[in-house]
């Protein structure tokens, strides 16, 4: 027969402080020994190895307990070590190996490690792979001694667990159990996701609305960026166009003003000078004429006299000096002279004091030459005198007529001068006036000029205020041909307009609270992302909690099917291994009503107080044993001997393993109780039983080491050292007391 299990090797490990190995070569192996040699300590070893975590199955109370404690032949060890080899040529084991090595090692420190060919493994690797095998975890494949009738004395639950675990639906509960637990964490994350989305929901709704306030801004300030564009276009055109056309009119009024300034500094000047001059050249002229005239008319008025004189003389025939020159002449001459005399003292002018003087100097030459004149001899003389002062005094007023003409001519001649001085001072006034005239329209060209000036300004503010708005895009203006009519006087009001429509944008724009745009739709949009994840979470998460649903709901049913058909099984088993040893009765699994299982203690004991929530499990259906011996009328459990109760657990021990056969069974002194017809009967069931499953049994009983095809023999020696060796079955007796 195919041997599974090949070896079990204790290092260590509690009463094996050497190193001690058991090899199987025969489907039914005995161990056999001496109480206390240590025999118990192997079916440990495998428990141990398979993955046992109850301290209590192992009898004892920490990791350390299991190590080899020393004694004064060999000292303490610091680890126990316990390894099992499988033949997996068959692939017992899901593992690509033709020989899987399980290994468990437990320190002082109470840690342990398990080893897969060698390959630290966590401890669950090890449950699933052997739970694969149906090896391990269940309460049937090590019988521990004097532990048979645990199904007996379980309750109704327990016993059904158990009876899951012998059809192998460990598997399928530890899938459930998975799944629960993953359907568990689910709905938790459901929960915390549900909780997270409503956490995110009032900032998203807020940065929500934020950016649709930036939004609308944004295309606040795509309308700014146009209107913005055109007013600019517009407003740079007119400003250009302004600015060259004053300059050229200033420059034309500069012109203009310096050509008239100089008009007037050149009119002045010759306005003043020539004109009186010539006047002043005229009147020099007028007095000294007037000199003139006034002395030939006193030559006149003198010729007059002496010509009447004479014309005296020659009537009456003699004429004296005295007579010619009377004293008041002489007083007359002298009035005359100091007149002339105060006049050129009171004249300033240079030509008619001359004037004036020669005047003088011809008065007193003509009555000198008065005084010196003799009185005529004759009357001839007279008549001669008085013809040559006829001529003179002819002459004389001739002079004096001529230089009368001059002087009206010379009158008119300063009155003209005059009049054309009032002229070109009239005209000095014209040119003063359109002076001041050119002078306020430079004045007011200069003006505009810095209004423009100002507009400029304003044009530059504005372009910076663009910026700080709406950044580069305001420069579209630069690229943009003049709009129409942007160089017409009357786009400028239309401008003004356009101007306060951009004002009111620009208010608009920063009462929205643009600043930091970015920021936010960056925020919205990964939190926005944030949420769809959750949403997809979510849905994920609910389709999962469905699949799992259903898997549970599937896994349920298989358990469910294969628990029912499985106990059909057994309990025909069960009746045929009860009715062997009985030699007739009755035995049966019932499964009980279902119960309500509130809160249900589970787990072990010795790792504390363990419960489990089943609200969700609250009907439960447990097994119970409806037993009735041959030939005795009272039923159940309860009234069975000790022996009886031995069997009936071997009965049902025997039924699993028929019905779901492991690869290998322990049984430590299960046939403790069993007499000697009994024995016999156990030993036929357990060579029955070998020939499904490898079989490890630990007995001081004869007739189960005959069953067995090998024999191993424990003993311990005065070192405390449980020691192994191959026996005979006749030897094995011996060993065994
Ligand atoms: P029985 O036939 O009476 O059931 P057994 O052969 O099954 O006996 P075990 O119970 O396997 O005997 O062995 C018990 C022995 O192992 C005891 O002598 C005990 O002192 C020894 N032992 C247990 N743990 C240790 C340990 N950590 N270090 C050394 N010896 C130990």
């Amino acid at each position: 027969m195919f041997l599974s299990l090949k070896s079990i090797e204790l290092s260590g490990f509690k009463s094996f402080g050497k190193k001690t190995e058991l090899v199987f070569t025969s489907p039914i192996a005995a161990i056999v020994g001496p109480n206390g040699s240590g025999k118990s300590n192997v079916a440990e070893g495998f428990r141990f190895v398979l993955g046992e975590q109850s301290m209590k199955s192992l009898r004892s109370k920490r990791g350390e307990d299991l190590i080899w404690g020393g004694s004064p032949a060999l000292p303490r060890m610091n680890r126990a070590g316990v390894k099992v080899v499988f033949d997996n040529s068959k692939r017992l084991l899901d593992l690509d190996f033709k020989e899987v090595v399980v290994e468990r090692v437990v320190y002082r420190d109470g840690q342990n490690e398990y080893l897969l060919n060698g390959t630290v493994v966590r401890l669950k690797d090890v449950i699933r792979l052997l739970a694969g095998a149906n090896i391990g975890g269940s309460g049937y494949q090590i019988i521990s001694q004097g532990e048979a009738d645990r199904i007996l004395n379980a309750r109704p639950r327990e016993r059904r667990e158990m009876v899951e675990d012998a059809l192998g639906l460990k598997l399928y509960q530890h899938k459930k159990a998975e799944s629960e637990r993953k359907l568990e964490d689910a709905r938790n994350n459901i929960e915390k996701t549900k909780s997270l989305r409503r956490e995110i929901a009032p900032h998203l709704n807020f940065l929500r609305t934020q950016v649709e306030r930036i939004e609308k801004a944004r295309e606040m300030k795509e309308e700014l960026a146009v209107k913005l564009n055109e007013y600019l276009a517009r407003e740079h055109a007119w400003i250009t166009q302004e600015d060259a056309r004053l300059r050229q009119e200033e420059q034309v009024q500069v012109n203009e003003l310096k050509e008239l300034t100089e008009s007037v500094s050149r009119s002045r000047s010759t306005t003043a000078s020539a004109g009186q001059s010539t006047l002043r050249e005229l009147q020099g002229t007028l007095s000294e004429r007037e000199g003139k005239l006034s002395e030939a008319r006193r030559e006149s008025e003198k010729l007059g006299r002496e010509l009447g004189r004479a014309e005296g003389a020659l009537a009456a025939n003699t004429v004296t000096v005295e007579q010619i020159v009377p004293v008041p002449h002489v007083r007359q001459f002298t009035r005359e002279l100091s007149e002339v005399i105060g006049e050129a003292e009171r004249e300033s002018d240079v030509h008619t004091i001359k004037s004036k003087l020669a005047h003088i100097r011809g008065r007193i030459k003509a009555f000198v030459e008065g005084l010196s004149g003799f009185a005529p001899e004759t009357n001839e003389e007279v008549r001669q005198q008085v013809e040559r002062l006829t001529k003179s005094l002819d002459r004389v007023q001739e002079e004096e007529k001529a230089l009368a003409g001059e002087l009206e001519a010379l009158r008119k001649e300063i009155a003209k001068t005059r009049e054309a001085g009032f002229a070109a001072e009239r005209d000095l006034l014209a040119l003063e006036s359109h002076v001041r005239e050119a002078q306020g329209k430079l004045s007011s060209v200069r003006a505009a000029r810095s209004a423009i000036q100002s507009l400029r300004q304003r044009f530059e503010e504005e372009v910076r205020e663009g910026i700080a708005l709406i950044g580069e895009a305001v420069h579209g203006w630069e690229k943009s041909h003049v709009p129409e009519g942007a160089l017409h006087e009357d786009d400028r009001t239309k401008q003004e307009k356009r101007r306060r429509e951009i004002e009111r944008l620009k208010i608009k724009i920063e009462e929205s609270g643009i600043g930091g745009g970015d920021a936010v739709i960056k925020e919205f949009n990964q939190t926005k992302e944030r949420e769809q994840f959750l949403g997809k979470e979510l849905a994920d998460l609910e389709s999962s909690v469905e699949k799992l649903e259903d898997i549970i709901a599937e896994l349920e049913k298989t358990i469910d099917a294969r628990f029912t058909e499985g106990l059909k099984h057994i309990n025909e088993a069960l009746r045929s291994f009860f009715s062997k040893l009985f030699g007739g009765g009755y035995v049966k699994l019932e499964v009980e009503q279902p119960k309500r299982a509130a809160r249900s203690k589970i787990g072990e004991e010795d790792e504390g107080d363990e419960w489990e929530e089943r609200e969700e499990e609250d009907l439960y259906a447990g097994l119970s044993i409806d037993v009735s011996l041959p030939r005795k009328k009272i039923r159940g459990l309860d009234v069975l001997s000790g022996g009886e109760r031995a069997l009936t657990s071997i009965a049902l021990i025997f039924s699993f393993v028929a019905v779901n056969p492991p690869p290998f069974l322990i049984l430590d002194e299960t046939d403790a109780a069993l007499d000697e017809a009994n024995s016999k009967r156990y030993a036929d069931m357990i060579r029955e039983l070998g020939a499904k499953s490898q079989l490890i049994v630990i007995t001081h009983n004869r007739a189960t080491m005959s069953a067995a095809g090998e024999l191993y023999g424990v003993t311990m020696g005065q070192d405390g050292v449980s020691k192994l060796l191959s026996v005979k079955l006749e030897e094995a007796e011996q060993v065994a007391k």
